[in-house]
C-alpha cells in the first residue's frame, strides 16, 4: 500500500460490500485512495437465491459471481481470507492468514444464524445461511431419499420427514421451493409423493406475522395446495438428531430440519466492541457508530433507524444496496471535505417467491402482486441488481428471463 494515499478496507462482498467498492470506484481515482475488499471466498453469491439452491431447484453456480468478474482488480486489492478480529481502537484487522491496516473501514460481513439459546439449535439444525451451508441441505435432503430407497428392510419413514422451523420470508421462500423440487426427487428415486412430509412449524398465529395478512393467506395456501403442512401458533423448543421437540413436549421424528427462524449480525461485531442493539451495531445516519468517525456499518450488521419513525429498517438485500451509495459518498467526503450524506431508505415493496411460477408482494406505493406477475417482478429485482452490479453482461449469463 502506498502511505501517502488513505487506505479504504472493505470487509465482506455480500451486497453491501460489492455494491460500496463499486461506487467507491465511481467516486475515487486510483490516484485518490487504495481500496482493498476482503472476503471469504473468491467469489460473490447472491444471498437472495440461497433457498433455491437448498432445495436444489438452481445450481450452486448459477448463485455464485466471481469478484474479479464484476470488480476491477487492477484498482482494488481481492484478498480472499477470513476476518477474525476488528480491533477498531488500533485500526487493523486480524485475518485467518494476516493482518492490514485501514484508514477508512467498511464492515459489511453480513448475518449468521440466530439460536435464540434453543437447546441443540446449534448441533442439529441446519441452516441457509451461505453457499456451502445451501448446498449441504440439498445433498443431505437428497441423501435421505436415496437412503430410504436402499434401506428396503429398515425403512424409517421419518428420514422423508422435512421440517422448517419458521414461517418468515426465507422459510416460506424455501417450502416454496420443496414444494417444486420434492416431486421431482420422488420421480427419481420411485417413492410416491405421500409419504414425503414437508411440515413448517411457526411460533406465531400466521404465517409471515406483521406483513399484510392477504397476502400472507395468499401464501399459505399456495403452499398449502401443493402439500406444505403448517403447524402456526407452536414454537420449537429443542433440536435433537432426528427430531425436534414442539409446543407441549410434541416429539416429530424428521430426517430434516432446516432452521429459517431468524438472523443475527456476524459475530465479529460484537466481539468488536462495538454498541449494540439485538447484537447489531448502532449507526447514525451516516452509517457510522458512535465515536468511530472513520468506520462504516452496513447491511445485515447494523441497527439503523428510521429518523422519521423511530423503526429500524428490516435488514435486507434492498437496505443493503441502497446503503453503498451513502457510504461511499461519505468516504469521499471524508477525505477530500464537503458535506456528508444521511440515508434515507427508499423501500421498494417485498415480493416473495413461492416456488415455481408462483410469487406475491407489495411493490412501490403498496400496490399487491400476486402469482406470475408477482414472479415476474421478483425475476425483474433480481436482474436490476444484476445490472447494477455487472451490466449487461452479468443480466445475460445470471439472469432469470423465465416466470419459472
Ligand atoms: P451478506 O449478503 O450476508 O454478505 C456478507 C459477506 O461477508 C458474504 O460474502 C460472506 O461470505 C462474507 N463474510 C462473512 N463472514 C466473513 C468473514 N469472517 N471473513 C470474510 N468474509 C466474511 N432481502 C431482500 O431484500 N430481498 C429478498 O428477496 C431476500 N431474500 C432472501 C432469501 C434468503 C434465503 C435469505 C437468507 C435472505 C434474503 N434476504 C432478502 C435478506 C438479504 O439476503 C440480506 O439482508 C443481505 O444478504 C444482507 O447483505 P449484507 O451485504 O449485509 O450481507
Ligand atoms: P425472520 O426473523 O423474518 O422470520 C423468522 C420466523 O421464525 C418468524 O416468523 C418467527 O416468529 C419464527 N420463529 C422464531 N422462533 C421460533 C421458534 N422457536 N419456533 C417457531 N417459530 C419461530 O427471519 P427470516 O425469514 O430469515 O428473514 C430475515 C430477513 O431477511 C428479514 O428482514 C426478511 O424480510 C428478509 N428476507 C426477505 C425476503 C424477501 O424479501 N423475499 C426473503 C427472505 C428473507
Amino acid at each position: 500500500m502506498n502511505p501517502n494515499k488513505p487506505h479504504i478496507v472493505l470487509l465482506g462482498a455480500g451486497y453491501a460490500g460489492m455494491m460500496t467498492t463499486k461506487k467507491l470506484l465511481q467516486k475515487l481515482s486510483i490516484q485518490d485512495a487504495d481500496i482493498t475488499l476482503v472476503n471469504k471466498h473468491n467469489y460473490h453469491y447472491q444471498t437472495t437465491w440461497l433457498h433455491e439452491v437448498a432445495a436444489g431447484t438452481i445450481d450452486v453456480n448459477r448463485s455464485r459471481i466471481m469478484i474479479s468478474d464484476v470488480i476491477d482488480s487492477h484498482r482494488v486489492h481481492i484478498i480472499q481470507d477470513t476476518v477474525t478480529k476488528i480491533d477498531k481502537d488500533n485500526k487493523r484487522v486480524e485475518l485467518a492468514n494476516g493482518e492490514i491496516a485501514y484508514d477508512y473501514l467498511v464492515i459489511s460481513l453480513g448475518f449468521e444464524k440466530a439460536s435464540f439459546g434453543i437447546p441443540g439449535m446449534e448441533e442439529h439444525a441446519y441452516s441457509i445461511q451461505d453457499v456451502n451451508q445451501s448446498r449441504l441441505i440439498r445433498d443431505h435432503i437428497e441423501y435421505q431419499f436415496a437412503k430410504y430407497q436402499n434401506d428396503v428392510e429398515n425403512r424409517d419413514p421419518s428420514m422423508l420427514t422435512i421440517i422448517v422451523g419458521g414461517a418468515g420470508f426465507t422459510g416460506i421462500e424455501f417450502c416454496g421451493e420443496l414444494a417444486e423440487r420434492i416431486p421431482e426427487l420422488c420421480r427419481k428415486y420411485d417413492i410416491p409423493r405421500n409419504q414425503v412430509r414437508i411440515i413448517n412449524v411457526e411460533g406465531m398465529d400466521s404465517v409471515l406475522p406483521g406483513f399484510d395478512p392477504e397476502l400472507a393467506n395468499y401464501a399459505q395456501q399456495s403452499l398449502e395446495a401443493r402439500g406444505i403442512e403448517f403447524r402456526l401458533g407452536t414454537f420449537i423448543k429443542e433440536v435433537k438428531e432426528g427430531s425436534i421437540i414442539i409446543g407441549e413436549d410434541e416429539e416429530i421424528q424428521a430426517g430434516t430440519f432446516v432452521w429459517t427462524g431468524g438472523v443475527q449480525a456476524n459475530h465479529l461485531v460484537g466481539e468488536a466492541g462495538f454498541e449494540l442493539t439485538k447484537g447489531k451495531v448502532n449507526v447514525d445516519n451516516t452509517l457510522r457508530p458512535a465515536g468511530y468517525d472513520e468506520i462504516f456499518i452496513l447491511g445485515d450488521c447494523s441497527w439503523v433507524l428510521d429518523n422519521e419513525t423511530g423503526i429500524p429498517y428490516p435488514p435486507t438485500a434492498q437496505l443493503a444496496i441502497q446503503e453503498a451509495e451513502t457510504c461511499a459518498h461519505n468516504i469521499r467526503t471524508l477525505i477530500f471535505g464537503g458535506t456528508l450524506k444521511e440515508f434515507k431508505y427508499d423501500n421498494k415493496g417485498t415480493v416473495a417467491s413461492l416456488g415455481g411460477r408462483d410469487a406475491m408482494g407489495t411493490v412501490f406505493d403498496g400496490k399487491k402482486l400476486y402469482g406470475i406477475q408477482a414472479k415476474v417482478m421478483k425475476n425483474v429485482i433480481d436482474d436490476r441488481y444484476l445490472f447494477l452490479l455487472g451490466g449487461p453482461k452479468l443480466v445475460l449469463k445470471k439472469g432469470k428471463f423465465r416466470p419459472f
